[in-house]
């Protein structure tokens, strides 16, 4: 793909981006705790961004000490950003927006769009979950699904941001699963599907064969496996 942005999967829903111009950028960095992050991308030192889906503790992951330890800014739906500075996020630090909304960065934007889930943290009420979209200028949109079932708005998004490449939750039990999440390929009409939120923990049994599969009968996207910690763009 003709693309000057960076990309690499670092297991479950963790990846770590970066911008044309060099800005780093992690979303849902569930690194210390994933048993599949490799041991060297665990603790990452240079962040300028961590952009969250939804409260979830294998999405919210390291958060706060990433951004206690970098200054980095952190991007997240209202009510999350809002208990993520009651467990000791700085005002400065916190970026908070809602479903539709875009906020310019740097060299790229961020919109938050919505996924079928749920959110809470630390015990409490997190708002909705979301999906997060990224367009970098004059480059490519990556489109985070989040943690989601199929849902019709999907088709919406791929008209909408057109993104080049998503990354779509394939585990099952907690999200949906292979075949229904080559039907959202189907859907988006992206040009490359990352799978995510798989083999992690022994429930999540979707498999990245059987999505590829599936999504190969139903669209031309195409599906690309990398390791946990492999760069993919
Ligand atoms: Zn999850």
């Amino acid at each position: 793909m003709d693309t000057k942005i960076k990309a690499w999967w670092l297991g479950h829903s963790a990846y770590r981006l970066e911008s044309p111009s060099g800005k780093v950028i992690y979303i849902d960095p569930f690194l210390s705790g994933n048993p599949k992050t490799p041991e060297d991308q665990k603790s990452p030192e240079d962040v300028d961004y961590i952009l969250l889906t939804h409260g979830h503790e294998d999405h919210v992951g390291d958060t706060l000490e990433i951004a206690k330890k970098t200054g980095c800014k952190v991007v997240a739906q209202v009510e999350l950003s809002h208990l993520l500075k009651k467990h000791g996020l700085n005002e400065d630090q916190r970026v908070e927006f809602n479903k539709g909304g875009t906020i310019h960065f740097d060299d790229f934007s961020v919109t938050l769009v919505s996924a079928n889930h749920s959110s809470s943290f630390g015990g409490e009420y997190a708002g909705e979950a979301g999906g997060i979209v990224v367009s970098f200028e004059d480059d490519i949109c990556f489109y985070h699904l989040g943690d989601t079932n199929i849902f019709s708005d999907l088709e919406l998004y791929g008209e909408l941001y057109e993104p080049h490449v998503i990354a779509v939750p394939i585990g099952d039990y907690y999200t949906m699963g292979p075949q229904e999440a080559a039907m959202c390929c189907e859907m988006i009409r992206a040009k490359m599907a990352v799978p995510m939120h798989y083999g992690t923990f022994p429930v999540l049994t979707g498999s990245p064969e059987d999505f590829k599969k599936f999504t190969g009968e139903y669209c031309e996207t195409d599906v690309v496996i990398p390791e946990p910690g492999e760069q993919f763009l």
